[in-house]
This record gives structure tokens, sequence and C-alpha cells, in this order.
């Protein structure tokens, strides 16, 4: 008798849980469906990654920007290579869960001398012994960007970004950094 109580309280449990759950996706999806996604690069961002462009080339570092505003539906697409469709992996993350959509990241890559653009984290063409992407991010660092090469797990080298205190939940919700 005993037996078939708790089992008619765990099926209870179970069932309040998962109803718990539906509600907070459902209202977690509505909350997410009313906020409108920004369309451009944050001025703030905007000024830093010229800042950025400028302080390496003081270095005799030329550096190209690769990517900055993305769209949830670029995000998506990108999402998808390398899964549904052709290319390797280069993001673990879906459209509204980048910074990027939010005009919060930039992506750089260093530029040689006959224009082609490399990845390339050992190379140090001003020859002063340090490598020219860490001297990069160094200066990322001084402006305020958090690089995704510090990241626990997966690594962005590219990647720069401005959180200005908000997760990527919170801006999902719509809370916005401030402009000036
Ligand atoms: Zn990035």
């Amino acid at each position: 008798m005993g037996g078939f109580a708790s089992v008619k309280w765990i099926i209870r449990v179970v069932f309040v849980t998962l109803l718990g759950f539906l509600v907070f996706l459902i209202i977690d999806e509505m909350r997410k469906k009313n906020v409108p996604m920004p369309t451009e690069i944050h001025p703030i961002v905007a000024e830093k990654r010229d800042q950025l462009i400028q302080r390496a080339a003081q270095k005799g570092i030329t550096i190209v920007i690769t990517d900055d505003f993305r769209s949830a539906e670029e995000q998506d697409e990108l999402y998808e290579r390398g899964r549904s469709t052709e290319g390797t992996v280069v993001t673990h993350v879906e459209g509204g869960e980048s910074y990027h959509n939010y005009g919060l990241a930039i992506d750089f890559a260093l530029q040689l001398k006959d224009g082609t653009v490399v990845w390339d984290l050992e190379r140090d063409d001003n020859k002063n012994e340090k490598s020219d992407w860490m001297e990069v991010v160094s200066i990322g660092k001084e402006l305020g960007f958090e690089w995704g090469g510090d990241w626990v797990g997966f690594k962005d080298y590219p990647h720069l970004e401005m959180d200005f205190g908000l997760s990527i939940r919170e801006l999902q919700y719509g809370e916005r950094p401030p402009v000036r």
C-alpha cells in the first residue's frame, strides 16, 4: 500500500515540475518575442573597434574586422555551417545567443602587406618579439573588450566583445547597454 502511495506522489511531483518548466518556457519565449533586436553595431563598440584598428596600426600591425554586427538570421545561417550545410563548425550559438547579434562583438584578423588575411597567432611582422595577434588582443583588453581566447572550453581567438555587464539572457529579455 505504502509503495503504491509513494509512486502516486512521485508522479504528482514530476507532473508539477514539468508543468512549471513548461510555463517557464512559454513566458521565456514571450519575453523574447516582444523585444526588437538591434540592427547595427553599438556606437560605443564601433568607436572602440575604430580605436583598435588605429592603435594596432601605430604598432605596425594591420588588422581587418571580419565581422561585427550580425543579425539573428545571419547567426542561424552561420550555425548551420558544418551541421546541415557544408564547411567546418564556426560557432556554437544560434541566433540571439551571440553578442554579435546585439552589436557588442567584433572579430578581427591580421592583414599582411600583400593583402592576404591570416589567422595566425604566432607571427611577428613588426619584429618586436611579441606575437602581433596577442598585441592586438592586449590593445583590445585595454579598450575594455573581453577576448574569446580566454574562454574556458570553446576558444574563439578572433573574437572581442563588450557585455556592459549584461548576460545573453538579459539581452534576450530586452535589456540594452546605454548608448552614451
Ligand atoms: Zn565573434
